[in-house]
């Protein structure tokens, strides 16, 4: 599986549709302070599922939400997509392309949309469990995180470690038959 690109539409400083194509080997991205480098990134955590308006630097979820610049009149609505090419089917579906997109309003109503059906966040963790890609994996290390894993409990360091052997799914799923 490979990510292809990412496209975000009134994503905080990105008011127009601007599209990100990644292709073989490293991707760096640089440019000046303020230029939007961490934005990108947020925008992909963002997608994923992250609940916290605080891990992306707002009071609530809407202030992702283009806000308005010199020039540019602010949005009603925030809309950000990943695209990954499947062709191997590592994600387990049909599908050899697969997208997942979120959506924000400034009333604060959101979607979530895979291969730009409705579905639930809990579609789009289920479908990225032990991926290493999902909400709450370790693909994404934020500034401060690697101290944080050193840092933690070993209970805490176990479910690291049970995540990245890809058995968490499998306590997750007996976890929810036992409850039933
Ligand atoms: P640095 O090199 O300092 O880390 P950076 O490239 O990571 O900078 P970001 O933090 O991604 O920059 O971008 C910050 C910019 O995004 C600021 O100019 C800020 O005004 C703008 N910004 C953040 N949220 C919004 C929003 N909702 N609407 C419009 N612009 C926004
Ligand atoms: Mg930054």
């Amino acid at each position: 599986m490979k990510l292809e690109s990412l496209e975000l539409t009134g994503f905080k400083s990105f008011a127009q549709k601007t599209k990100f194509s990644f292709h073989e080997g490293l991707t760096e991205i640089v440019g000046p302070n303020g230029s939007g480098k961490s934005n990108i990134i947020e925008a992909i955590r963002w997608v994923l599922g992250e609940k916290s308006a605080k891990n992306l630097r707002g009071e609530k979820m809407p202030d992702i939400i283009f806000s308005g610049s010199a020039g540019h009149n602010s949005l009603n609505r925030a809309i950000v997509k990943l695209n990954f090419d499947n062709s191997d089917h590592y994600i387990n579906i049909d599908y050899t392309e697969l997208s997942i997109a979120r959506e924000i309003f400034k009333n604060g109503e959101s979607n979530y949309y895979i291969n730009n059906k409705i579905c639930r966040l809990k579609d789009i963790n289920n479908l990225f469990m032990d991926s290493g890609i999902g909400q709450g994996s370790f693909s994404i290390i934020s500034q401060g995180n690697v101290e944080n894993i050193f840092n933690s409990k070993p209970e805490d360091r176990r479910y690291i470690v049970e995540t990245l052997a890809g058995i968490y799914k499998y306590k997750n799923q007996k976890q929810e038959t036992n409850a039933k």
